[in-house]
């Protein structure tokens, strides 16, 4: 999948977004979703998306939209780090198959990271069980600002 092209509407994110596959959400609103990765690379490894948006990269993203995520992001940030206290938080996006991408709607990933655990792999980490996630993503969600 190169940078550009059109926008698969079977991708597995626009499958997550219309209920047909499920998925561990953290938090969402009208204009995106904050979920748990499913192969995380560190426990509490979160992904942020727009409900509303067809951009597959940042390249093709409305600016509104961006502005969105990049809230919802910053707001996921700040409760990944209060639920989990990780000792460093990567925040990583990427573009295009030769940029690292598999998923081809835009989306953020919110990795806390530990001074004594490696991260695992981007596309190299086990699949995780919803048993697992879902106390996660709870005190995730119970950690997020208010207002
Ligand atoms: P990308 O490689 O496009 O930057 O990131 C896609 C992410 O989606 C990967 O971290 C991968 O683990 C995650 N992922 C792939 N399939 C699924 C799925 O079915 N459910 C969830 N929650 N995450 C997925």
């Amino acid at each position: 999948m190169s940078l550009t092209g059109p926008y698969d509407p079977d991708n597995i994110f626009a499958k997550i977004l219309r209920g047909e596959i499920p998925a561990v959400t953290v938090w969402e609103d009208d204009h995106v979703l904050a979920f748990m990765d499913v192969f995380p690379q560190s426990e509490g490894h979160v992904l942020v998306i727009s409900k509303t948006s067809r951009a597959r990269t940042l390249l093709e993203v409305e600016p509104d939209v961006l502005a969105r995520l990049t809230a919802a992001v910053h707001r996921t940030a700040r409760a990944v780090n209060r639920a989990l206290s990780p000792d460093g938080l990567s925040v990583m996006q990427f573009n295009g198959e030769a940029g690292g991408q598999t998923v081809f709607h835009l989306h953020v990933h919110i990795i806390p990271r530990w001074a004594d655990r490696p991260m695992k792999g981007h596309g190299h980490a086990p699949m995780a069980q919803t048993a697992a996630l879902r106390p996660l993503a709870d005190r995730i969600a119970a950690a997020l600002d208010r207002d």
